[in-house]
C-alpha cells in the first residue's frame, strides 16, 4: 500500500536497526483516517473469504483489526496478554515471547470467542519474528476454527516470521513489507 509506505517515510522513526516507531499514527497516537483506508485494503484482500471473526491481541492490533472490521462487517476478538479475572478459566492459552520488549507472556482467549465453525483472520500491527502471529495461530487450532490468512500492518521482512509462515502455506499479506532499515534507511519489498 503505497499511501502508508509513503506515511512510514514521512513519519517512522528507525530505533536501533530493526526497531520502527510509528506512534504517530498507528501505536500511539491514531489517525484514524487513515486506519480505516488500512482497513479498507484489508477487506479488499481477503473479499470472498467468509469470514467470520477477526483475531488479534491487545493492544496495538486491536485499532487496525477494528478498521478492517468495520468494512468486512465481522466482529473483533483480541487475546489478552495476562489472564486477568475477567477472562474466566475456559481460556485458549499459548505462551509468547516477545523480543520487542524482552519478556514472555501467556496470551488468552475465552473459548465461547473462538469456536470451531469460524473462519477467522488473523490481523496486527506489526510482524517481526512471528512469535505473537504464532501464538494467536496455536489458539486459532486449539478451536479447531478455520485460519484463512493473516494481514499485517507493518512487517519486517529481514527478521523472517512473515516468510517462515508462508512457506508453512500461511496466507500472510502485509500492507507494507520492509525489507531493510540498515543505517535508519527504509527499503521497501514488493
Ligand atoms: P514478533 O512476535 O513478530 O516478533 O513481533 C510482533 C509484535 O511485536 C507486534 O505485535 C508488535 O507489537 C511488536 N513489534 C515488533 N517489532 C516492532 C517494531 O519495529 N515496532 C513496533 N512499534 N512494534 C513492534
Amino acid at each position: 500500500m503505497i499511501a502508508l509506505e509513503e506515511k512510514i517515510l514521512k513519519e517512522g522513526k528507525v530505533i536501533g536497526s530493526d526497531v520502527l516507531k510509528v506512534g504517530g499514527f498507528l501505536n500511539q497516537r491514531i489517525d484514524v483516517e487513515f486506519l480505516m483506508e488500512m482497513g479498507k485494503e484489508i477487506a479488499r484482500l481477503f473479499e470472498g473469504e467468509k469470514i467470520t471473526k477477526i483475531f488479534t491481541i491487545e493492544s496495538s492490533g486491536i485499532a487496525i483489526a477494528m478498521a478492517a472490521a468495520v468494512y468486512m462487517k465481522v466482529p473483533v476478538v483480541f487475546a489478552k496478554k495476562n489472564k486477568s479475572a475477567n477472562v474466566g478459566d475456559d481460556v485458549y492459552t499459548s505462551r509468547v515471547h516477545s523480543f520487542t520488549h524482552g519478556n514472555t507472556y501467556d496470551a488468552v482467549v475465552s473459548k465461547e470467542y473462538l469456536k470451531s465453525g469460524d473462519r477467522i483472520l488473523i490481523v496486527d500491527d506489526f510482524l517481526a519474528r512471528g512469535n505473537a502471529l504464532k501464538g494467536l495461530i496455536d489458539m486459532v487450532n486449539q478451536a479447531g476454527a478455520h485460519l484463512t490468512g493473516a494481514a499485517i500492518a507493518i512487517e519486517k521482512g529481514f527478521q523472517g516470521g512473515g516468510d517462515e509462515l508462508r512457506k508453512k502455506g500461511l496466507r500472510v499479506e502485509s500492507l507494507a513489507l520492509i525489507d531493510s532499515m540498515n543505517g535508519g534507511k527504509i527499503i521497501f519489498r514488493h
